[in-house]
């Protein structure tokens, strides 16, 4: 069951952010994503490959599939061909593989950063240094033709305490300002800020936050 009220009442926050939402859909039925696709919803984000590409086959095809969960480089063969935007990049290897998947689709695969900034949600993402390293190659490597660096991902630390999280998100907002000016400066592409989740989206969203990644509030609480 989707919380159709809560739905309707975050479009309505979006909008005076011009931010996207991406409904968090991992662990979820694809009828309940039918229903939010009836309200009106495109953008899902799944977190699985094997999940993803099950429901990708079951779903509309105007669904737009975001991958925000660790990506191993030998499944990207499996997404490549329908995914919208792979948000969860944190290695080089995974880049080259992308690029790689991407030229074999004959299309260009649009990507994000993810960012790692001490948060106790997840082990992955790029640091400071890797990913001004990976900004710097991506820019110098004429082999990565088939990729659009699109921005940055991050996510903040589980916590109560607002202030680290906002000081967290706007370090995230800052990382991407900064590569946009070192490296992105003529890349109007280069524009995404996703960061923002069920407990802490509009604390991301008065950070600098272009798109808020939700499950939990939408959806339901997850049992799997
Ligand atoms: C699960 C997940 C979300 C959604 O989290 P909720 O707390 O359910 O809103 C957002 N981003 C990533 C990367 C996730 O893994």
């Amino acid at each position: 069951m989707v919380n159709e009220a809560f739905y309707n009442q975050i479009i309505a926050e979006l909008k005076s952010y011009n931010a996207t939402l991406i409904a968090v859909s991992k662990t979820k039925s694809a009828s309940d994503i039918l229903e939010l696709y009836h309200l009106g919803q495109r953008d899902f984000g799944e977190n699985y490959v094997q999940e993803l590409v099950e429901k990708c086959k079951q779903l509309p095809e105007d669904i737009r599939w975001h991958f925000i969960g660790h990506l191993q480089s030998n499944k990207v063969k499996q997404i490549a061909p329908f995914i919208h935007l792979i948000q969860s990049v944190d290695s080089l290897k995974l880049l080259k593989e992308i690029n790689k998947q991407a030229l074999a689709n004959n299309l260009i695969m649009n990507i994000l950063l993810q960012y790692y900034s001490a948060s106790e949600e997840t082990k992955f993402g790029l640091d400071d240094n890797e990913i001004e390293q990976v900004a710097s190659i991506y820019f110098k490597e004429s082999t990565l033709k088939n990729i659009r660096i699109c921005g940055v991902m991050g996510m903040a630390t589980n916590t109560d305490n607002k202030e680290q999280i906002t000081k967290e998100f706007t370090n995230i907002f800052t990382v991407l300002s900064s590569l946009k000016d070192g490296y992105f400066k003529e890349a109007d592409y280069f524009n995404v800020c996703s960061m923002g989740m069920s407990d802490d989206y509009q604390i991301a969203l008065k950070a600098g936050s272009t798109m808020i990644r939700i499950g939990r509030k939408l959806f339901g609480e997850r049992t799997s």
